[in-house]
């Protein structure tokens, strides 16, 4: 059902929409207007850029939307699809769901071409745009919810091939870490479609909260630029860590539930250690304070497992259930490809 204007299979620079029907009180035959752009020169790889999966993540929006404006076809080998706002609904309303329908796009795949909104475009993806990607790029931050170290990272896929390619990638990435993630809620997420179909996957964790420091731009813009060189899409030179007289990246991973902290009550969580310090299993995260009841003593959080604290809640303000803090233990390359 949706519609674009953008011939994917043209060569040169189109700027478009995915326009998605929605009917409402207001707008009878209105549709929802998601911005693409198409920059295709010659062969090569075609890599798929996303932001704004969630909405209230603008890192990899804002990176996107500059490299839309400032790439020109003479750049590219093969061609870049860029939708810097993947659930446009959600950014405009800074949300991390979807106002329309109240979806999350990263749990909406496989989609339906006669569901929601943000189902319809899950569909458009996984039958349209995948197929036609060798690499995918998804880049989320922890949104309002989470802050993350600013990291890559990657599912452990089980295909060996696929993933000594998406290691190298996320690598590309440059971050300072680069992370080793589990699904603990849900599933019908955008990258695990991608990594069903085969394609090279690289997402982020770009930092988090509602405010984005200049660094943090930093790393999503040059760490994109970077992994489009690395693919082969972009013209440039590979930036690498040694190359910028860094230490190399820090892998880390956090594959078992217990390394995902859950608010056991909800409350006012106050975090004791800072994001990337070291954690001993047992070491104390942080606190849950109650707000009605000061006179009683706030729960203690501990940690379950021991590694690095690379995620924390965001908001003070806690639900029972909410995820308060992610711990991550170091791994080394071969453990990686290995396992
Ligand atoms: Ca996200």
């Amino acid at each position: 059902m949706i519609h674009t204007s953008i011939d994917l299979d043209r060569p040169g620079k189109q700027q478009g929409f995915l326009q998605v029907p929605y009917s409402h009180d207001l707008g009878g035959w209105a549709n929802v207007m998601v911005p693409i752009t198409v920059i295709a020169r010659g062969s090569g790889p075609t890599v798929l850029c996303l932001g704004g999966n969630h909405g209230d993540e603008y890192q990899g929006q804002v990176a996107i939307m500059r490299l839309a404006r400032e790439t020109t076809p003479e750049q590219v080998s093969g061609r870049l699809i860029l939708v810097p706002s993947l659930n446009m609904p959600a950014a405009k309303a800074a949300k991390r769901l979807s106002p329309l329908d109240g979806m999350n796009m990263n749990r909406a795949f496989p989609g339906s071409p006669e569901g929601p909104v943000t189902s319809q475009i899950a569909h458009y993806l996984k039958t349209v745009l995948l197929p036609k990607s060798d690499v995918v790029i998804d880049i989320h931050s922890g949104g309002r919810s989470m802050e993350f170290l600013p990291c890559s990272h990657m599912h452990l896929v089980a295909d060996r091939a696929q993933r000594t390619r998406m290691l190298a990638a996320m690598l590309a990435w440059n971050t300072d870490v680069s992370f080793l993630y589990a699904d603990i809620a849900g599933s019908g997420l955008l990258p695990v479609e991608a990594e069903n179909q085969g394609k090279i996957v690289v997402t982020t964790e770009l930092g988090g909260g509602e405010g984005i420091s200049a660094h943090v731009h930093r790393i999503a813009q040059r760490g994109l630029r970077n992994v489009l060189v690395h693919c082969g899409v972009l013209a440039g030179r590979e930036e690498t860590r040694e190359g910028l007289g860094l230490a190399p990246a820090r892998l880390v991973q956090a594959l078992a539930r217990e390394d995902y902290i859950l608010a056991p009550e909800s409350g006012i969580f106050e975090v004791a250690i800072d994001l990337g310090a070291p954690v001993d299993r047992g070491d104390t995260v942080g606190w849950i304070h109650h707000l009605e009841r000061p006179d009683r003593e706030p729960e203690r959080i501990a940690a379950a497992s021991a590694g690095t604290l690379v995620c924390m809640r965001a908001p003070c303000l806690t639900s029972q259930g909410d995820c308060v803090a992610v711990i991550a233990r170091e791994v080394s390359r071969d453990e990686v490809l290995r396992a």
